[in-house]
């Protein structure tokens, strides 16, 4: 079995609670990982080392922070089938979508790195005679990131990589379902040459690490991904800290009367099914005109009952297992409580009978928009087909819940594409692709319930510091602002 440690201060330690937690195989139930379980102390321990590294690694230029972050780059190419593989095995996402997860943190830090020669505040002129205004971009100081399990190594690289552009230190926490994955994205940050202290690493509950992060006085900036359960903690509890919240999502796809239903099932089926429906992004509405309903849930119903599950690492798997045992129960949950309110199962609603957190795919149709399983996130592989009769229905049951993070559409009419560009209340839409494939240059984040935050991106930066302004006064005389 895989043993990891906290890393704090340049070392890989023990907790000081002498305890450790298991991390499972979810294709089989098998321990994959053994782990220190982190606690207040270590926390404590962590913030004290970024703390300290902070006053070097602000005052190191940005294109040299760069050099270390182009070396990472260059390690994460170096050790992609590896990561991927070790990834495939704690997470259980198929093989080819762990690569496409390493692939996203070489992109993200590649960006962010390029960002050390611009980082670009402004200038722009002042109100008075010989006076001079500008901008720059100043850290946060320390900042702890808390991170799920659905992409253990993108979404720490997410927030690591702008982060440490911006000149800050960090304690990260990740979820306690993939901690194997961040320790060896910690181990190659090492190797390119972080300084010591400058990233932190504690392992553990998330009573016991999360919450005192969250809580802790010595940390200025809080970047966190997952529920809203906790995004609402984390805004109760956090302080005056500067917080970025990446939370859930009910996304959806339409599919008008005259899209492509060839390419509208291909994506459906890579927005509801991809990753097992444990993506953020992850479709799971599809919101149809009734005209051509009965023929996209005939050929949708065809692929799915195709879906092949099994272990990630088979080449022949589409669907991987859920993350762990309450996951299965919660699909588990909704797959009754979808029935109890009368909407009609095509297919799945039930555990696999293998060895493994597996979940057949899952389709309802005639799904009411109010319903519950067309509200709540499930995290899942159950999609819901929602009939409507046109595009001022489909953005309204679109619109119609409290999450806001994607949305697409599928339609061969461009005044329909730019309705619903313009009308839907996500933070990204896609025209005629599905609800997910994000690209690292461009923001990333919802609105309403699916919280603040925007990652990548020039936003990323922004996320991760704060604007400075500079006057600088050359009149030799005083001058008053708003009275000279
Ligand atoms: P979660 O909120 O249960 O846990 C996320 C992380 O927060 C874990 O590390 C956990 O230990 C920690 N945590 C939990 N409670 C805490 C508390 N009280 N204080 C401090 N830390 C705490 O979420 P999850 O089940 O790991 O992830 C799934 C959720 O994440 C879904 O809702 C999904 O939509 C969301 N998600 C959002 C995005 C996005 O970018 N918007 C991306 C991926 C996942």
């Amino acid at each position: 079995m895989r043993e990891g440690k906290l890393y704090i201060g340049g070392k890989f330690v023990n907790s000081s609670s002498r305890k450790k937690f298991i991390s499972l195989n979810p294709a089989n139930e098998r321990p994959f990982g053994r782990y220190q379980l982190g606690n207040k102390n270590d926390v404590d321990k962590a913030v004290q080392a970024a703390k300290k590294a902070l006053p070097l690694w602000k005052k190191t230029p940005a294109p040299k922070r760069a050099e270390i972050l182009f070396e990472v780059v260059r390690l994460l190419k170096k050790h992609k089938e590896r990561l991927a593989k070790l990834e495939v095995l704690e997470m259980g996402k198929v093989y080819s979508e762990a690569t496409g997860d390493v692939q996203e943190a070489i992109d993200v830090f590649e960006y962010m790195a390029g960002e050390g020669r611009r980082l670009f505040g402004y200038t722009t002129p002042s109100e008075l005679k010989n006076k001079f205004c500008m901008t720059i971009r100043i850290p946060l100081g320390v900042v702890g990131l808390i991170t799920p399990w659905n992409f253990p190594i993108a979404i720490p690289a997410w927030k690591l990589a702008p982060a440490l552009i911006c000149g800050n230190t960090c304690v990260l926490k990740p979820s306690s379902d993939t901690p194997g994955n961040a320790i060896e994205l910690i181990k190659i940050l090492e190797e390119a040459g972080l300084p010591k202290g400058v990233v932190n690493l504690v392992t553990g509950s998330a009573k016991d690490v999360g919450e005192p992060i969250v809580k802790h006085s010595g940390i200025q900036g809080l970047s966190f991904t997952g529920s809203v359960e906790t995004g609402k903690f984390i805004v109760a509890n956090a302080g005056l800290k500067k917080v970025g919240l990446e939370l859930g999502g009910k996304n959806a796809i339409i599919v008008m009367e005259d899209a492509d239903l060839n390419l509208a099932v291909d994506g459906i089926v890579w927005g509801g099914f991809g990753t097992t429906g444990q993506r953020c992004t992850a479709a799971s509405r599809v919101i149809v005109h009734k005209k051509v309903k009965k023929e996209l849930e005939e050929r949708l119903l065809r692929r799915v009952k195709r879906l092949r599950l099994g272990s990630g690492l088979k080449r022949s798997t589409d669907v991987g297992p859920l993350i762990n045992e309450k996951a299965v129960e919660k699909s588990e949950y909704y797959t009754q409580v979808g029935k109890k309110q009368r909407a009609k199962l095509l297919c799945g609603g039930e555990r696999a009978d293998m060895k493994g957190f597996f979940f057949k795919p899952t389709l309802f149709t005639n799904v009411k928009p109010k319903m519950r399983i067309a509200q709540e996130e499930i995290f899942g592989p159950v999609v819901s087909l929602i009939p409507v009769s046109g595009i001022g229905q489909a953005i309204r049951v679109c619109n119609g819940v409290s999450y806001g993070l994607s949305s697409a559409i599928y339609t061969k009419d461009i005044k329909n594409a730019m309705i619903a560009a313009q009308e839907i209340e996500t933070g990204l839409t896609y025209i005629n692709s599905s609800t997910i494939g994000s690209e690292v240059h461009l923001p990333f984040g919802g609105v309403k319930d699916t919280g603040n935050g925007r990652e990548a991106g020039i936003e990323g930066i922004h996320e991760f510091s704060e604007t400075k302004v500079i006057y600088i006064d050359y009149s030799g005389k005083l001058q008053k602002a708003q009275i000279d």
